[in-house]
């Protein structure tokens, strides 16, 4: 006979949004039940930011063997270095694997339930289980939280597994059996550039075709400037504002066009495409509920709630910023919020954080951005170049930017580029939610010899008088 429960709160899909979602609930007593239909940490855990950042570490620690082979300065010799990437591969599943079965653990530790099936909504309270496409339970709750997350978007004329599996998303991208002589990577954006960078160190050939004239659209260029420089020393193509075709008859090149209407041919042995991610909201019946919707996404206010009484949405689902530490947020607040807790979803920031060698990391308003909305703003830069940490770490390109209110001095954004500036984005995050003003950063004593001295020197250099430059 088929089991029916009840419960306060159903959580659907378990990614970083859900699963923290369950896990403050559950911490909060509120009887949840979280269905994940996959692997318990989403494409976060199991396909997203955690394989995609062990990987490039992977290929940063290759590409330092291939670089010391070269004879370096600093007296490290190596010969011959190799990389095993079916090896490397199973090392990064060990990683995934530590991780997906911790996120289990702390569900079960903090009493949420956790149902494995697909959740195929009812309506607004109820919930049927599905696995191979029969239902084996049905839920009904007082609370649904939508958290299904996102997929990559498929370009129609050369869909995922096309040209004999040539053509692949992040996800097989992450897992590869072997490195390609030829990668074209369709997309000039976040997945494109952390993984071309990569790929390009794991030694392939590299051509990144972008549809627009820039790279990291959602980058200033001052930062991305850097990080074009970076590409074009590792010997990564960029091909700009140039509209992909589709493959070749043979198979083997990509078919491009320029603004000019003339077309040629990039070379392939794999193509990623990564033209970006668009809310899973089809296909579980969620258009049955009939939600308001924002574009693809759902739409929510402040508070994640949609346009059904106590029907929830976070993450990916419910459009950009498709971040994890978003979702994690959101999902947190929720939690708060059906505990009774008054709580808004207004954060000062949200940090983007691009790992590409060099990082970026931008965190509230850029210049430009202040400067559209209208706040008379002093900035100031403080340059890698003067930071005696990125010296000894070999790596003195980038610098560090500051925004704040001419009035008043209070800061209102920060950005990063430079290796390792990923770690940044706490401090910026921090000085952010907390108020701070030039003087409280100038004022704080930042430990010696850190990249962080480049963060106090670019607010004293706003205040006019830093001290290593
Ligand atoms: P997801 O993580 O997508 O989880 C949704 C879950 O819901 C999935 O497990 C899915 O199986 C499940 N599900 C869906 N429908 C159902 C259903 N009907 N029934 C049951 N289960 C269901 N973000 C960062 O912040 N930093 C990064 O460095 C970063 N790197 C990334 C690298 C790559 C290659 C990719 C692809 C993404 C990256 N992201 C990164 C984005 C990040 O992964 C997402 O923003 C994040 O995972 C969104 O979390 P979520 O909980 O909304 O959804
Ligand atoms: P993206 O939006 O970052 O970049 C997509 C790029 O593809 C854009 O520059 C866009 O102009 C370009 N593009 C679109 N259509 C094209 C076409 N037909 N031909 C050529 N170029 C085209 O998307 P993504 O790189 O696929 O990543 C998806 C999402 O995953 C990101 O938006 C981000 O939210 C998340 N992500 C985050 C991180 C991180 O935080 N470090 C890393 C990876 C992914």
């Amino acid at each position: 006979m088929m089991q029916t429960q009840s419960t306060t709160l159903v959580v659907i899909g378990g990614g970083p949004g859900g699963y923290i979602a369950a896990i403050r609930a559950a911490q909060l007593g509120i009887a949840t039940i979280l269905i994940e239909g996959d692997q318990l940490g989403g494409t976060c855990l199991n396909i997203g930011c955690i394989p995609s950042k062990a990987l490039i570490h992977a290929a940063e620690e290759f590409e330092k063997a291939k670089h010391y082979s070269h004879g370096s300065s600093i007296g490290i010799q190596v010969s011959n270095p190799s990389i095993n990437i079916t090896q490397t591969v199973s090392w990064k599943d060990g990683i995934v694997k530590r991780l997906t079965t911790g996120v289990g653990a702390l569900l079960k530790k903090n009493g949420a339930q956790v149902v494995k099936g697909w959740a195929q909504i009812l309506d607004g309270k109820t919930v049927a289980v599905m696995q191979d496409g029969k239902e084996v339970s049905r839920i009904t709750c007082q609370h649904l939280l939508i958290a299904s997350g996102s997929t990559p978007v498929e370009l129609p004329f050369m869909p995922f597994g096309s040209g004999s599996g040539k053509v692949v998303s992040s996800t097989e991208a992450l897992s590869p059996t072997e490195i390609p002589k030829k990668l074209v990577v369709v997309g000039g954006g976040y997945i494109g550039l952390e993984l071309g960078i990569a790929y390009r160190k794991l030694g392939a050939e590299v051509a990144v075709v972008e549809s627009l004239d820039r790279i990291l659209p959602a980058y200033d260029e001052d930062l991305t400037k850097v990080v074009k420089t970076a590409l074009k020393q590792l010997g990564v193509e960029v091909h700009l504002g140039l509209t992909v075709q589709g493959l070749n008859a043979t198979g083997d090149a990509v078919r491009v066009k320029n603004a000019a209407g003339e077309e040629s041919e990039l070379a392939c042995d794999k193509v990623l495409v990564a033209v970006g991610r668009r809310p899973r909201t089809q296909g579980f019946g969620l258009e049955s509920l009939m939600l308001d919707m924002n574009g693809r996404a759902i739409k929510i206010d402040d508070q994640c709630r949609t346009s059904m009484r106590d029907v929830w949405a976070i993450g990916d689902v419910a459009g950009e910023p498709m971040l994890a530490h978003r979702a994690m947020a959101q999902g947190e607040m929720v939690a708060e919020i059906i505990a009774g807790k008054r709580r808004h979803f207004t954060p000062a920031s949200i940090p983007g954080v691009c790992f590409t060698d060099p990082e970026l990391v931008v965190v509230g308003k850029s210049p430009q951005e202040a400067q559209a909305a209208g706040i008379e703003h002093i900035t100031a830069m403080f340059p890698f170049a003067a930071n005696g940490r990125s010296m000894t770490l070999e790596s003195s390109e980038g610098f560090v930017r500051v925004v704040a209110r001419k009035d008043n001095h209070l800061i209102v954004g920060w950005q990063a580029v430079g290796k390792g500036v990923s770690e940044l984005s706490a401090a910026f995050g921090l000085s952010l939610e907390m108020g701070s003003t030039l003087e409280d950063v100038a004022g704080t004593i930042h430990s010696h010899p850190t990249l962080g001295e480049a963060v106090q020197e670019a607010a004293l250099r706003a205040l006019g008088h830093a001290l290593h430059i």
